[in-house]
């Protein structure tokens, strides 16, 4: 029987005692390895191709989305441009239209250079197949989107890929691998931001890419130590370190974002708040049924652009700034920070529009939290006569 997944983000199934016994694992600060004798290998040849730091955190990711194999990358956009290189010049790809910033940059400005071509559409609910041509060899999503909170139906969607032979690609950052795990619903490949939830605090860089098929992690090896964008051994660890506190502080942050969502909806400042939790969200039920949590990302909009800057000026424990999946609460104006890069015509059809903020939930006590949107909210009230 598998462990419990909390469990399992602090001991790997197979866990042995060596390391002299040492129950946090040993950084390997080294980036070659000495060989026993000609022909012969301890197991670690080079850090590029593998690091027993990198290793254990890679065998711990695969282990929370029950993949087969894991690859620990430098960034969340290393893993996503590494993912790019499974693609050649001619080939199509059918991707969500509200998506992270970078994702949308990466294949407007880099991929499409190279000759491959991509159809947006809102994946959560228009016709995917009608877009599938000849030529087409992935569906790349995220769910719930960022920051719409778009939610699309996994299982339907890998079933739509089988049909016509394409990878069903999933960007899990939002969820974490604590509250969805795409590869059970069908997925081929799930991409993490580890810089976020899993690393947890803010202070490491990391990307993943997690799969159960055999065949795509080969090819996927080979492209990570061809290319090169592997995660060093103090960031593994880091990472390592903030993944045995996933469990509790996806709770804590959900609990969190759930009252920061039902305080938001009685502003009269607020015109919509968009959180998956909450059961007039379109995705609500889709959510309870595919996920184990609504996660703690959500989206608001005020009644002016105005108000939306005024509150970036005025937080204090809460933090204006890029970024999400932290203990700390962020809150970040899409319009300049993450989504900068998407033409303002795309954006605003998305519903981006420039009274639009998005907040990331921390794990501070939420009383704290909702005292400091209290003062935010009645300075602005007051300065601007909502
Ligand atoms: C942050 C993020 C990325 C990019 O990850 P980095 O670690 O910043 O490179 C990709 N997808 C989503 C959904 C993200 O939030």
């Amino acid at each position: 029987m598998a462990r419990e997944i909390g469990t399992r983000c602090i001991h790997l199934e197979e866990e042995e005692l060596n390391h002299y016994g040492a129950i946090s694992f040993p950084i390997y600060q080294t980036a070659t390895f000495a060989h026993p004798g000609v022909g012969q290998s301890t197991g670690y040849d080079y850090s590029r191709v593998q690091n027993p730091t990198r290793e254990q955190l890679e065998k711990v990711a695969a282990s929370l989305e029950n993949g087969i194999d894991a690859l620990a990358l430098s960034s969340g956009m290393a893993a996503i441009a590494l993912m790019m290189e499974l693609f050649s010049p001619g080939d199509h790809l059918i991707v969500d239209a509200d998506l992270y910033g970078g994702s949308v940059r990466l294949f407007e400005q880099v991929s499409k250079k190279n000759g491959i071509d991509f159809t947006s559409i809102d994946c959560c609910c228009e016709d995917i197949e009608g877009q599938i041509r000849e030529n087409t060899k992935a569906i790349y999503i995220e769910t719930p989107t960022n920051p719409m909170m778009h939610v699309t139906d996994i299982a339907k969607t890998a079933e739509t890929a089988k049909r016509h032979g394409l990878f069903l690609i999933v960007d899990n950052t939002f969820l974490s691998p604590y509250f969805q795990n795409p590869l059970e619903l069908g997925a081929d490949l799930v991409i993490h931001s580890g810089t976020k939830f899993l690393g947890g605090h803010n202070d490491a860089l990391a990307g993943f890419l997690v799969t159960n098929r055999e065949e795509l992690s080969e090819r996927l090896r080979f492209l990570y130590k061809t290319t090169g964008a592997v995660l060093s051994p103090f960031d593994s660890w880091l990472i390592l370190r903030g993944i045995k506190t996933l469990g509790v502080r996806m709770e804590r942050a959900q609990e969190n974002a759930m009252a920061v969502a039902e305080w938001l909806k009685g502003q009269k400042m607020v015109t919509d708040v968009i959180y998956p939790g909450l059961p007039e969200h379109p995705g609500y039920e889709l959510m309870k049924r595919q996920a184990r949590g609504f996660g703690a990302m959500l989206t608001f909009r005020l009644a002016s652009k105005e108000a939306a800057l005024a509150v970036l000026g005025k937080v204090r424990l809460i933090q204006y700034a890029e970024s999400l999946g932290g203990v700390e609460t962020l809150i970040t104006y899409p319009t300049t920070q993450t989504h900068a890069d998407v033409p303002k015509e795309v954006r605003e059809k998305n519903g981006i529009t420039e009274s639009t903020l998005r907040m990331s939930v921390g794990i501070e006590d939420v009383k704290d939290l909702l005292e400091e949107l209290e003062r935010v909210f009645e300075d602005i009230e007051k300065e601007m006569k909502y």
